[in-house]
């Protein structure tokens, strides 16, 4: 068996927080409560460019279809 392969053996078992990337136990999301307002924050942030995003979306077809159907009298 190769050292490298040895050395990942000696790693116990563990994932990543999802923000900083840090080891940390299997089971828990974040590694501390920082990092889990920092995600909370993220979520909020996205939601609200989703949203900003649909209203864009929602007028651009708005205009669209009174552009369509309404045109000036001849
Ligand atoms: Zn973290």
């Amino acid at each position: 068996m190769s050292e490298k392969q040895n050395r990942f053996r000696t790693i116990p078992p563990h994932t990543h927080c999802k923000i900083c990337g840090a080891a940390i136990p299997i089971g828990k999301t974040f590694c501390s409560n920082v990092c889990m307002q920092k995600s909370v924050e993220m979520d909020k942030r996205m939601k609200r460019t989703q949203l900003i995003y649909l209203i864009t979306f929602i007028i651009l077809m708005l205009f669209t279809l009174v552009f369509f159907f309404v045109r000036p009298p001849q």
